[in-house]
């Protein structure tokens, strides 16, 4: 294992499941029914377990760089089938879509990409690129700022959530709830989008 740390962690885990054993193998038994979709950013720091302090069968998660939803005639499967499975198959009652502060994958959407030899990332992030244009359109004297490009993005992956037709129907018919999320790194703090007035509102 790479470090002393790691193996240590899981020794730990260990311990903790053998006092909650019970619990574990009803879930393994039983099988899950997560109730929440939590699509975010592949990044080290934002752990949606531990942001939650959420227990194993919780979340069923997803994460990539830039927490992107690709359109749906994108032609990826990745993101779109792990969509697919929580909502048509576990039947999960809300989907958060969470961006975080000092995202990377943000970072170098805003940044010249034109002569990186990083092909899969470069393609990837093209589905963050709209998040920048807007802002650019709505300001073309401006570089777009940082943070707002962050928080664009998370509103335009939730603009290609809902162009899914199923999922379109479940949120209009209130089977499903689409949160966007915010976490912000120097405070620990999740806050969410109004879409009513744009504002971004701490969760608790
Ligand atoms: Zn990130």
């Amino acid at each position: 294992l790479p470090t002393t740390h790691l193996k240590d962690g899981h020794q730990n885990y260990k311990n903790e499941f053998k006092k909650n054993e019970e619990q574990f193998l009803k879930l393994a038994r039983e099988g899950q029914s997560p109730k929440v979709l939590w699509i975010g950013c592949s990044d080290s720091r934002v752990i949606p377990e531990k942001i939650m302090s959420a227990n194993p069968g919780d979340i069923f998660t997803h994460r990539n760089i830039a927490n992107i939803i690709p359109p749906k005639d994108s032609g990826e499967n990745c993101t779109s089938s792990v969509i697919e499975y929580a909502v048509k198959h576990l039947n999960v009652e809300h989907i958060v879509i969470c961006g975080h502060t000092e995202c990377g994958g943000i970072k170098a959407v805003l940044s010249d990409q034109s002569n990186s030899e990083d092909k899969a990332l470069v393609n990837w992030l093209k589905y963050a690129n709209p998040a920048k244009e807007k802002l650019l359109n709505q300001n073309p004297n401006s570089e777009p700022d940082y943070l707002d490009t962050i928080k664009q993005n998370v509103l335009l992956q939730k603009e290609n959530l809902l162009n899914y037709e199923y999922i379109k129907n479940k949120s209009q018919s209130g089977d499903i709830k689409i949160h966007a999320w915010l976490y912000d790194l120097h405070t620990g703090t999740i806050s969410a989008n109004n879409n009513k007035d744009n504002s971004w509102q701490n969760i608790v």
